[in-house]
């Protein structure tokens, strides 16, 4: 478990579904995981798989009677949970899409290898990340399996609703759904595990939006390069829409697109960090003290003042379609460039 304090997970209604199974001994056949992205339904899926193989249990079933499996298999060294948390373990297997879709192939694959007996598992896992991005040829091929499910082996999909999934594939499905984590806990949580001033640790448990993984990344190695340049990005922001762009020159803003667009990895971050200060411009109106932005309340007041509602709609549109078409391997630095330009408009 990275980022992702025991504590802030502990909270989930979906750890104690799963621990209630564990302790009766009755897991399902296939279970699907819901909730935002960033939520951590994969570390938890694989903490399951964890769980249910580790080695300790057989010796210490009173932690899973207990419900402590989770404390149990993070620190645990034994050859199962090693080899899960390394990603070597022959039978957990771990389906996600290569490009936009989960191809049929990679089901047929998949279906092949559990045919056959778990080479060392008690209980073979099969996580299926994202399985909204199956198409309908891989859903039905997944939905034959779920059917008749070879033995010892448990599913886990992952989505964000259940209703971006085939029925069919949910009616087989138990349903676990996970909430987004209060900004409280997230930032006390994070201020105790690394040590960071309070200022800091809200404004990364604002940006999370619940999904504590979602700035896995940022932290804790890149904590201050990342608290820089959203420091740099909401300066420039308030630049462009202050003077809405009448007194800044078209190179200025390319400038300020060509800087954005320097590190692909970094850019789709930092489309985050614009989609945030946007969609405050317009909460502020109704509930200042829900705004992500909090250190820039006062600038985000004033500045929302000189827009409509739908005028800065349209620029939120901008930064989502810019975050599609990036994901999509359009040219990033064209791509953000028409963002701003967008963004730099009555
Ligand atoms: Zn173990």
């Amino acid at each position: 478990m990275s980022v992702l304090d025991q504590q802030v997970f502990q909270e989930q209604k979906a750890v104690e579904i799963l621990s209630v199974l564990l302790r009766k001994g009755k897991v399902p056949h296939a279970l699907l995981f819901t909730g935002i992205e960033g939520i951590g339904k994969r570390t938890l899926a694989l903490m399951f798989a964890m769980a249910l193989n580790c080695r300790r249990f057989a010796d210490r079933p009173d932690l899973l009677q207990a419900g402590l499996w989770m404390g149990a298999v993070a620190g645990c060294d034994c050859k199962s949970c090693r080899k899960i948390r390394s990603g070597s373990h022959p039978d957990i297997h771990r389906v996600a899409a290569a490009g936009a879709v989960i191809k049929i192939d990679q089901v047929r694959e998949l279906c092949h290898t559990i045919s056959m007996k778990p080479f060392e598992a008690a209980v073979r896992v099969v996580i299926i990340e994202g399985a909204q991005a199956m198409n309908p040829e891989s859903s039905n091929a997944l939905l034959k399996v779920l059917e008749e499910p070879p033995d010892r082996t448990v599913f886990v999909l992952t989505a964000v609703e259940p209703r971006d999934l085939a029925q069919t594939i949910v009616s087989r499905c138990q349903k676990v759904g996970f909430h987004p984590v209060s900004r409280g806990r997230l930032a006390a949580a994070w201020r105790k595990k690394y040590d960071i001033p309070p200022g800091e640790a809200d404004i990364l448990a604002a940006m999370a939006e619940g999904g504590p993984c979602r700035i896995d990344m940022a932290l804790p190695a890149d904590r201050s390069a990342w608290i820089k340049r959203r420091s740099w990005i909401i300066g420039r922001l308030s630049e462009i829409m202050t003077r809405k762009g009448q007194d800044l020159s078209v190179n200025g803003l390319l400038a300020v697109a060509e800087r954005l667009a320097r590190k692909k990895a970094a850019a789709e971050g930092s489309l985050d960090v614009i989609r945030s200060w946007l969609r405050d411009l317009i909460v502020c109106r109704h509930c200042p003290e829900k705004i992500f932005n909090q250190d820039a309340l006062s600038d985000i007041q004033r500045i929302s003042l000189n827009y409509t509602e739908i005028s800065l709609l349209s620029k939120i549109e901008a930064v989502d379609a810019a975050q599609r078409d990036l994901r999509s391997n359009a040219n990033v630095r064209l791509t953000l460039e028409v963002m701003v330009l967008q963004l730099a408009k009555k």
